[in-house]
C-alpha cells in the first residue's frame, strides 16, 4: 500500500462506520489496558502516589464519558508511538481511552505535510494552501466527522492530534464533544511559512476547548495568554516492545536475523515479547542498501532511526559522516527508517529514500562499506519496535540531526537506553538534552563539521560516553516517561470536568 493513500494501517481493522469507499475512521485495536502500578518500581513513591491520585481523581471525574484520541496513523512515527500505551494506560485506570485513525486521500496527507512543514518552518513541496487546500481539506474532514459523530456522545473528551485532524474541532464540539486540539510540532522562531500553516488552521480551531502544546514556544500568538492553553510535553513508555530491557546476546540475534550485523558464533533465539505479554520472534528481514559485509558485532555503530522525512536530515548525517567521521574512526554508519509503504501519512518518504540511496552510490568505495541504509519491515508493527529496540541499544552513539523537531521520541528512546546521543539544538530536543550532560549538542543543525567533532569524541572518549549515557536515562526516568503524562492529561481533565 503506497504511503498516504489513506488506506488502513497496520493495527488499524475494524471500521467504525460506513462502507470502505466512504472514508470511514477506524478505532485501533485492540489496546489492552495496562496497570500503572508498573511504573512504580521506576518513578519512587512520591510519583507513584501522584499517580494513582491524578487516575482516581480522572476517572471519578469522566465517569461515563470516553475520551478519544484522533490522529491519521495507527504506525509509524511519534504520535502513534505514544498514543498506543497513553490509551492502554488510560484504561488500566478504568477510563474508557479510545484511539482512533482518520482517513484522506494523497491530496489530503500533501496538503497537511504542507502545513507539517509549514508549523517547522519550512516550505516543504512549496505548494499552495489557498482556497481548493481548504475546500479539499474540509471535504476529507468532513467524511471522516460524520463517521466519528455516529459514535462519539455529548460529553465525551477529545484529543485531536496535529493538523490533520484540526479541521474536525468545529464538528466535533456541534456534537458537544470536550475537543481539545493537541499540537506536538512547532517552530523555534516564528516565520511566513509558520504564520501561513497557522492562517489555514486558526479558523477551525477558535472553538476548541483546549489546547495541548509540547512546548510554550509553540503556542502562536493569538492564542497567548488564553487560558485554554496547556504545555505538556510528549513521553515514552518504558514498559513497550521499543523500550523494553534486551538481554545483550538477544540484541545481537535480533540485528544479525534482521541483516543489520553480522551472525558470528552461536545466536541466541531473536526473540521479544508482544503487548500482550506473549512471546515472538522477529522474523522479516530489514531491506539493506550496503556495499561489502554486514558490520562485525564488535564494529562500532553510529545510528540515526527516523522516518525517511527531509527534516530528519538522513542525507546531512550521511555526508557529515562520509566527510568527518570515516577517516579518524573505525566505526560505521546506519541509517535506519521504515521500509517506505509503511506510513500511511507520510507522502515524502519515498523520496527522501531514493535521495540518500543515489547520494550512497555516488560515495566513494570506502565509505560505501562503511555506510548502509536500511529500511525496516512494517508488516508487524511491534516487531518493527523489536529491531529498533536492538539497534538503539547497539548503537556505540545515537544520532538525531534534525533541522526541526516538535520533540525527539527517538532521543528519549535512546537516553532512556544509555545511550550517548548527538543530536540538533533544535525544538524540544532543547528541553530533552543538557549540553554535555545528557548529550551532545550540534548547535548549528546544518554544521557538519560540529556533528563530526561530536561523534569523533564520544566514538573515542568512551567513559565520557557512558557518563553521559547514564545521566541521559536519569533525566528520561525523571521526566519523560508516560506516567508524567498520564497525571498532566488526567489533572487537565479533571479540573476541566469539575470546574
Ligand atoms: N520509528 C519506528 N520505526 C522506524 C523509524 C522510526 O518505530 O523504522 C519510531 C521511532 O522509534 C520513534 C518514532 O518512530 O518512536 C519517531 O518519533 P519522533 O518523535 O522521533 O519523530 P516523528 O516521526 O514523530 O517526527
Amino acid at each position: 500500500m503506497a504511503a498516504g493513500e489513506g488506506a488502513p494501517t497496520a493495527g488499524s481493522d475494524r471500521p467504525l462506520r460506513g462502507p470502505a469507499t466512504v472514508a470511514p475512521v477506524y478505532e485501533v485495536q485492540p489496546i489492552q489496558a495496562l496497570p500503572l502500578t508498573r511504573f512504580e518500581p521506576l518513578v519512587g513513591e512520591a510519583h507513584a502516589a501522584r499517580l494513582r491520585a491524578a487516575a482516581e481523581r480522572a476517572a471519578s471525574a469522566l465517569g461515563n464519558r470516553s475520551v478519544w484520541n484522533v490522529n491519521s496513523t495507527a504506525s509509524g512515527g511519534g504520535v502513534a508511538e505514544m498514543l498506543q500505551p497513553l490509551v492502554a494506560y488510560a484504561r488500566g485506570a478504568g477510563v474508557d481511552a479510545r484511539w482512533v485513525v482518520i482517513e484522506g486521500d494523497p491530496e489530503f496527507f500533501r496538503i497537511t505535510k504542507r502545513l507539517h512543514n509549514g508549523f517547522h518552518g519550512q516550505a516543504g513541496d512549496g505548494g499552495p494552501l489557498g482556497h481548493a487546500e481548504h475546500a479539499h481539506y474540509e471535504q476529507v474532514l468532513t467524511h471522516n466527522a460524520e463517521a466519528l459523530g455516529a459514535v462519539v456522545r455529548a460529553g465525551d473528551v477529545m484529543l485531536l492530534h496535529d493538523p490533520q485532524t484540526a479541521g474536525l474541532v468545529p464538528a466535533m464540539v456541534r456534537a458537544g464533544t470536550l475537543a481539545f486540539w493537541r499540537d506536538h510540532i512547532g517552530a523555534d522562531v516564528a516565520n511566513e511559512l509558520t504564520e501561513r500553516s497557522w492562517a489555514f488552521l486558526h479558523p477551525y480551531l477558535t472553538e476548541a476547548a483546549g489546547f495541548v502544546f509540547s512546548r510554550p514556544a509553540y503556542v502562536p500568538d493569538w492564542l497567548r495568554g488564553d487560558p485554554r492553553v496547556h504545555i505538556i510535553a510528549p513521553s515514552i513508555d518504558p514498559f513497550s516492545t521499543k523500550n523494553a530491557d534486551m538481554a545483550p546476546s538477544t540484541v545481537r540475534a535480533v540485528l544479525a536475523h534482521a541483516g543489520i550485523i553480522q551472525a558470528t558464533g552461536d545466536l541466541d533465539v531473536p526473540a521479544f515479547v508482544r503487548r500482550d505479554g506473549s512471546p515472538s520472534r522477529v522474523d522479516h528481514v530489514a531491506d539493506i542498501l550496503r556495499a561489502g559485509p554486514a558490520p562485525l558485532p564488535g564494529t562500532p555503530l553510529v545510528v540515526q532511526v527516523s522516518r525517511w522525512d527531509r527534516l530528519k536530515d538522513m542525507y546531512g548525517v550521511m555526508e557529515g559522516f562520509a566527510e568527518h567521521v570515516l577517516a579518524g574512526t573505525d566505526a560505521q554508519l546506519a541509517l535506519v527508517g521504515p521500509n517506505v509503504t509503511g506510513v500511511a501519512d507520510d507522502p515524502e518518504g519515498a523520496e527522501v529514500l531514493d535521495e540518500c540511496v543515489a547520494r550512497w552510490r555516488t560515495l566513494p568505495d570506502a565509505a560505501r562499506a562503511r555506510i548502509q541504509l536500511v529500511a525496516l519491515p512494517m508488516a508487524d508493527v511491534e516487531e518493527n519496535a523489536a529491531i529498533v529496540n536492538a539497534v538503539q541499544r547497539h548503537a556505540a552513539v545515537v544520532v538525531q540531526k534534525s533541522l526541526a523537531e516538535g520533540f525527539g521520541l527517538t532521543v528519549a528512546e535512546a537516553m532512556w537506553k544509555s545511550r550517548p546521543v548527538v543530536a540538533s539544538a533544535v525544538g524540544g530536543i532543547q528541553d530533552q538534552i543538557v549540553h554535555g550532560e545528557h548529550g551532545l549538542l550540534v548547535h548549528d543543525p546544518t554544521d557538519l563539521e560540529e556533528l563530526g567533532a561530536h561523534l569523533r569524541r564520544l566514538l573515542t572518549d568512551l567513559a565520557f560516553a557512558e557518563q553521559l549515557g547514564r545521566q541521559a536515562r536519569e533525566r528520561t526516568v525523571e521526566l519523560f516517561l508516560g506516567s508524567r503524562h498520564l497525571i498532566e492529561y488526567a489533572e487537565l481533565f479533571s479540573t476541566l470536568i469539575e470546574t
